[in-house]
């Protein structure tokens, strides 16, 4: 079923689109995740992925066995046909806040990923970010009652920064990890110089 959008009623939505679109990391930690605001259900927003190229599509409805499409140009959703029909009977948006406040954990693990950040400091600056993200107090509080406590991410956050740093207990007793060249650790198991080791002073 199609419903005939007036020409006015199209150029003013993709306007206030352009506008409030924005994107996140997807489960796997890529920029792959447009959020799209409801014009019909204030607060609450649609997530579609990048199957390819501009094209992505409703996570909901995926995991519900529908396809839902739109494409997605430069921060704007292109065609004629409003982003928010045509979903799966079952499909329904998910609240703003739950979405932002996923949006920032998963910032925050990526920046420990990327950056070997300390846990307690990479939620603290997640727990700062909140402020500036956020229009309003009503808003920062839903968006906080929706992140993981500190307790529940720590461990999470150690094993990101591990697969970056790994921790020396004992100078004088290297890991095994930190004794093979990066050659070695990226060969094949068949091949010459697997496990390769640094040459080191032995005494
Ligand atoms: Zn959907």
């Amino acid at each position: 079923m199609s419903i005939k959008v007036p020409m006015l009623y199209t150029c003013l939505y993709k306007a206030v689109v352009k506008m409030a679109l924005y994107t996140m990391r997807s489960v796997f930690m890529k920029d792959s995740i447009v959020i799209v605001p409801c014009e019909n259900k204030v607060g609450y927003v649609y997530k579609f992925a990048r199957k390819k190229g501009n094209e992505y599509r409703c996570c909901r409805c995926r995991e519900l066995g529908k396809d839902r499409y739109i494409t997605v140009v430069d921060g704007v959703v292109k065609g004629r046909k409003d982003p928010e029909v045509d979903h799966h009977e079952h499909c329904e948006p998910f609240p703003e806040s739950v979405v932002r406040a996923q949006q920032l954990d998963r910032e925050m693990r990526a920046n420990v990923r990327a950056t070997g950040k300390r846990s307690r400091e990479a939620f603290s600056e997640m727990m700062q970010s909140v402020a500036k993200k956020c229009k309003t107090s009503d808003e920062q509080a839903d968006v906080v009652a929706n992140l993981p406590f500190y307790s529940e991410v720590r461990r999470q956050l150690a094993r990101h920064r591990a697969q970056r740093c790994t921790p020396v207990p004992d100078p004088l007793n290297l890991p095994d990890s930190l004794r093979v060249t990066l050659r070695g650790r990226q060969v094949a198991p068949d091949d010459n110089n697997f496990d390769e080791q640094f040459l080191l002073y032995s005494g």
